[in-house]
C-alpha cells in the first residue's frame, strides 16, 4: 500500500456510519451510552449462526446491552468449544440470563454444506457436528421430497441437538440444579420474510425439555407421508 493511500482513514464509510448512528441514538435517548457504560444487564442469550443475514439484536429488535450474544458457522454448541462455554458461563453465571436461545437459520450455507458434504476447507471440520446430527436423523431426512426441504428440516434439527447440548452442560445443569431460572428455546428464522419460527421446545427443567424435544420430534414424524 502506497504511502499516501495510508493517509486516507480505512473503511472511511463505516466510521461514518457509526458517528451517524451513535448521534441518532444519543438524540432519541441522550444518556443512553453513558448508563451502558456503568453496566448491562441483558435477560437473554442469543446463540446463532455467524451468517451476515441473520443479525441478532435487530430481528429481535433489542437495544445495545439487552442481548449477550455467541455466533458461529451453523450456531453449533459443542462440548468442548471453550469460546461457546465461556459465553455461557458468563451469561448464566455472572449475568444471570434467563433465557438461552439457539437460533438456527433457512438457508443456512454451513447446514447446506454439511448435508452436501462439499469441501471448503478447515470448516469441515466444525460442520463434522451438523453432519453428526443429520447422521442421526437420517430416516426422517430421507423422507423429505428434495434437498431444499432436506436442508430446511436439517436446520430445524441442527437446532433441536444443540438446545438438547446447551442443556447438557454441566453450567445449565449447575443452574438448574441450584433453582437458578434458565429457559432453553429453540428458533429457525426465516431469510425470505424476517419471521422467526419458534420450535416449541421452551424448557426450564431437564424433564420438560426432554418432554418438548421428543414433541417437537414426533410433529415431524408424524407429518411424514407414509411410505
Ligand atoms: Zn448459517
Amino acid at each position: 500500500m502506497s504511502q499516501a493511500a495510508l493517509t486516507m482513514p480505512p473503511l472511511k464509510h463505516l466510521i461514518g456510519n457509526n458517528r451517524r448512528w451513535a448521534e441518532a441514538i444519543q438524540a432519541e435517548r441522550p444518556g443512553f451510552f453513558q448508563q451502558l457504560t456503568a453496566q448491562q444487564s441483558p435477560r437473554y442469550l442469543w446463540i446463532g449462526c455467524s451468517d451476515s443475514r441473520v443479525p441478532a439484536n435487530e430481528i429481535v429488535d433489542l437495544m445495545p446491552g439487552e442481548l449477550f450474544v455467541h455466533r458461529n458457522v451453523a450456531n453449533v454448541v459443542v462440548h468442548t468449544d471453550l469460546n461457546c462455554l465461556s459465553v455461557l458461563q458468563y451469561a448464566v453465571d455472572v449475568l444471570k440470563v434467563e433465557h438461552v436461545i439457539v437460533v438456527g437459520h433457512y438457508g443456512c450455507g454451513g447446514v447446506r454444506a454439511a448435508w452436501q458434504a462439499k469441501p471448503l476447507g478447515l470448516v469441515d471440520n466444525w460442520l463434522r457436528h451438523v453432519q453428526d446430527v443429520a447422521e442421526r436423523h437420517r430416516e426422517l431426512l430421507a423422507q423429505l421430497p428434495d434437498e431444499h426441504a432436506i436442508t430446511d428440516r436439517l436446520c430445524e434439527l441442527n437446532v433441536i441437538e444443540q438446545v438438547r447440548h446447551v442443556a447438557r452442560t454441566t453450567i445449565v445443569q449447575d443452574a438448574w440444579a441450584r433453582g437458578q431460572p434458565v429457559t432453553l428455546h429453540g428458533w429457525v428464522y426465516a431469510l425470505d420474510n424476517g419471521l422467526v419460527n419458534d420450535l416449541k421446545l421452551a424448557a426450564d427443567t431437564q424433564a420438560a425439555l426432554e418432554a418438548n424435544l421428543r414433541a417437537a420430534l414426533a410433529r415431524y414424524d408424524a407429518a411424514a407421508p407414509s411410505l
